[in-house]
């Protein structure tokens, strides 16, 4: 374990002064699904309006779109049929509502400490972020709390919003301020990152590309937004994350996850693309600890850490490819083969028809 994160001893600029020299990265933090959830939970009685009300805002909005994803039908209906549940006391409720009553305290506090700390995140946010970003790059990213469902934070795609699932946190400050760095990081990819061309590779190519998007988007994220740079004695929900992704971290698996990236990779991955039995769901899921997540974070330490060669500014505008082949470089440098040269000619033939598109 490296020393405890010397983010505890770095000073954020005042706001004052940030404003001056110009934060990159203007921060909001909406509150208003989380309140709003908690408000209704103590009053589920609360007049049609209030439920209207409800429903319109983004971090519920946002929801709606993911309950299919967690098994739900996602109708506004459903909603109020899941909260009311949960208000009643009963046990066990769809979407950890009946968890966000029993750690209502503990959440409210959260969500009020996150909110008069706004300023505090956003200079934590542009002090790990900025390296990244070119002088004359501006973000605003507004953060969305929201309360129930299965995603402790993700991303629409889009490089405005994040939504960050408050009850996953225990009221960790540090887990979910560093939760906010890695989206962040996501919001900075959509923002800045080159789209795949249309109509420039084949189906199989563009699975392969997709693939390595991933795995460069979260390896990225993960490196950026460090959980193993936090001491877990100090941020429970970062203990949390170290236990389920340490298993990644074994020489072994790293070599069976490389196999796995070319399967999924290659011809038979894209032919399972979209099923329930594609093995990308084990890379990518959290029943499965996540190995395509450490993986790129692995690759990330390679080609940025102390030893490392690559600028992540540079990789952060260029398509994925590139990471890929400037990390397979540095690990034969290195004495080592991380993949197969089958599959290193693949996404050497997918990098040159993106240079003609
Ligand atoms: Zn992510």
């Amino acid at each position: 374990m490296r020393p405890l994160l010397l983010l505890l001893g770095i000073s954020f600029p005042t706001y004052a002064s940030s404003q001056s020299r110009g934060e990159a990265i203007a921060l909001t933090i909406d509150v208003g699904n989380a309140a709003a959830t908690l408000r209704l939970l103590e009053h589920p009685d609360a007049p049609v309006v209030d439920w209207n009300r409800f429903f319109a805002l983004d971090g519920t909005q946002a929801l709606l779109g993911r309950m299919e994803r967690w098994g739900e039908d996602p109708s506004e209906g459903r909603l109020m049929e899941l909260l009311r549940e949960a208000s009643r006391g009963a046990s066990n409720v769809p979407m950890s509502f009946s968890a966000v009553v029993r750690d209502s305290t503990t959440i409210r506090t959260l969500m009020n400490r996150l909110r008069d700390e706004t300023q505090g995140i956003q200079g934590f946010v542009n002090q790990r972020l900025s390296r990244f970003l070119e002088e004359e790059d501006r973000l605003e990213i507004n953060v969305v709390l929201v309360l129930g469902g299965g995603s402790a934070g993700f991303t629409r795609g889009g490089a405005k919003n994040q939504f960050i699932g408050l009850h996953f946190y225990d009221g960790d400050f540090l887990g979910v301020r560093n939760l906010i760095l890695h989206e962040s990081f996501h919001n900075v990819q959509a923002a800045f990152s080159p789209q795949l061309p249309a109509m420039c590779l084949s189906p199989a190519e563009e699975h392969t590309y997709s693939l390595l998007s991933r795995i460069f988007q979260e390896g990225t994220a993960e490196f950026v937004a460090d959980i193993w740079d936090y001491d877990p004695a100090e941020a429970p929900y970062i203990a949390k994350l170290q236990d389920h992704l340490a298993v990644n971290r074994n020489p072994y698996r790293r070599k069976q996850i490389e196999g796995l990236i070319e399967l999924v990779g290659g011809p038979v991955g894209a032919q399972l693309s979209g099923r329930a039995e594609s093995p990308w769901n084990i890379l990518f899921g959290w029943n499965w600890r996540n190995p395509g997540y450490q993986y790129g974070y692995t690759m990330s330490q390679l080609l940025y850490g102390p030893e490392g060669r690559s600028d992540l500014r540079v990789h952060l505008r260029s398509h994925p490819t590139r990471f890929f082949l400037d990390y397979v470089d540095i690990s034969q440098d290195g004495g080592l083969q991380p993949f197969s040269q089958g599959f290193v000619s693949r996404i050497t033939a997918i990098e040159a028809k993106l240079g003609q598109c």
